[in-house]
């Protein structure tokens, strides 16, 4: 979200009814938020048209602000706009499923090919073979290539002087020879949509007759995505969408757009250049990014199945009473380890990409040893007060855990910092448990 919604939210907070002119307020912010983030202007003007008439006159809920209201009425709007969570792949009758992967030039098609083929193998216990039918650049064949070594995975080439159309047909032969279940087809892309391009595509589709087509989109396009996919959507009758680059910093908003434009669903979200960075797309969590009001919602659910429901009770009073100590956060840390990466866990928490302390280097999980062994440097005394800490003491810590004056400076402001956070999520969390608060 942006500051200025945030501020938006802040001033209509602690009525008891949404009015008529806190819809309008809010929308207004939302609209900038919306069109920032890259979501085509048709949508959100549709959709600021939705959300006035089913936010306006609504009774807020008890564990809601009118602002909060109206936000989660634009998030579940969102999240219906981007349909429901559809990472199915198709299952062919008769062995192979084809999917044909298609796509601009770099949106990441031949990654995804790769990421893919270990998803099927991985979760579902298949066996594809990879075919290279992007001849126009011999490094784009040696690219399939090396992703099929690095995966252990047959991998169907002809060279660079074959027909992409004879490729894919002879592949398909081979697969039902091998007994490979799954085919997945890695075309040539261009920089722009071109007809010679979606010629060859519809020839290799009539060849083939793919049970998938998958676009491959880059997010960072923004704006741009939601034509390309109109096109191929258009000329090949796409049956979902990936993704890629979500990693990254983009909003995300071409998401919103590219179902509203092409009605197919995007079905997974490329995370990362290695071949396990491919996820589910889950349409509720893009609508709080679009928001950015990173994924609460998850990080809470997280949390509370990780952590044995008592202690997070006696843990929640601390927080929010402030009593939490280090000897707290020292056991804390054990949970907390639990839950998974640090990184994905920051990531997700409003605000986090502000907060270059906690973001950047100092927490990664080999850090985690370091800052058990300052804690454990400390008296009682300094756990349960950190403020009495002077320069001495930090000294002694220091060479008492091996480190250094400045990490452990570093530390006592991070902490001093997770708890101001502790205690808003703690809220936020009070909140959800009131009455179905769902961000
Ligand atoms: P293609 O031309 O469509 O086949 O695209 P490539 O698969 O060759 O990918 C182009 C570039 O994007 C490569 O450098 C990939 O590593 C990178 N890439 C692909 N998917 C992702 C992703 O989800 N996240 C990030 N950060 N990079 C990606
Ligand atoms: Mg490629």
């Amino acid at each position: 979200l942006s500051d200025r919604l945030q501020s938006t939210i802040k001033k209509i907070t602690g009525k008891g009814k949404v009015s008529e002119q806190d819809v309008k307020e809010m929308t207004r912010e939302v609209r900038l938020a919306l069109l920032e983030a890259d979501v085509n202007f048709k949508v959100v003007k549709d959709l600021i048209k939705r959300i006035k008439e089913r936010a306006v006159g609504q009774e807020v809920m008890e564990s809601l602000t009118p602002g909060q209201q109206v936000i989660k009425v634009v998030k579940e709007e969102l999240t219906d706009l981007m349909g429901g969570e559809q990472s199915k792949i198709a299952v062919a009758d008769k062995s192979p499923t084809v999917i044909m992967m298609v796509g601009l030039q770099g949106a990441g098609k031949t990654t995804t090919t790769g990421k893919l083929a270990n998803l099927l193998r991985k979760k579902h216990n298949r066996n594809p073979l990879l075919v290279a039918c992007d001849v126009y650049r011999p490094a784009a064949i040696k690219q399939l290539e090396t992703l099929g070594t690095q995966l252990n995975m047959p991998v169907f080439s002809m060279g660079t002087d074959a027909n992409p159309v004879d490729i894919a047909g002879k592949a398909i032969e081979q697969a039902k020879e091998e007994h490979n279940d799954y085919v997945i087809i890695d075309t040539a892309g261009r920089l722009h949509v071109d007809h010679e391009l979606m010629n060859e595509l519809q020839q290799i589709k009539t060849t083939v007759r793919p049970d998938e087509i998958f676009l491959v989109v880059d997010a960072m396009t923004g704006q741009d995505a939601v034509n390309v996919a109109e096109s191929f959507n258009e000329q090949l009758d796409i049956s979902g969408v990936v993704l890629t680059k979500l990693d990254g910093d983009t909003r995300g908003g071409a998401a919103l757009s590219i179902k509203a434009v092409t009605d197919k669903p995007i079905k997974f979200a490329g995370m990362g250049e290695k071949l396990d960075q491919l996820e589910a797309f889950h349409p509720e969590r893009m609508a709080s990014r679009i928001l950015g009001m990173g994924d609460v919602l998850t990080l809470i659910e997280k949390a509370q199945t990780t952590v044995d429901e008592k202690q997070a009770k006696a843990l929640e009073e601390k927080m929010r009473s402030m009593s939490f100590t280090f000897d707290d956060f020292l056991e804390q840390m054990g949970q907390v380890k639990k839950m998974g990466p640090l990184e994905d866990l920051l990531s997700m928490m409003p605000g986090a990409g502000k907060m270059k302390g906690l973001k950047n280097a100092q927490i990664d999980e080999s850090q985690l040893t370091k800052v058990e062994a300052i804690i454990q440097s400390m008296t009682k005394k300094e756990r349960q007060e950190p403020e009495i800490m002077n320069a001495s003491r930090k000294k002694r810590i220091a060479k008492g855990s091996g480190t250094t004056v400045s990490q452990v400076n570093r530390l006592l402001k991070q902490f001093s910092e997770m708890k101001k956070m502790m205690k808003q999520m703690t809220n936020m969390q009070k909140g959800k448990k009131g009455k179905g608060m769902k961000f």
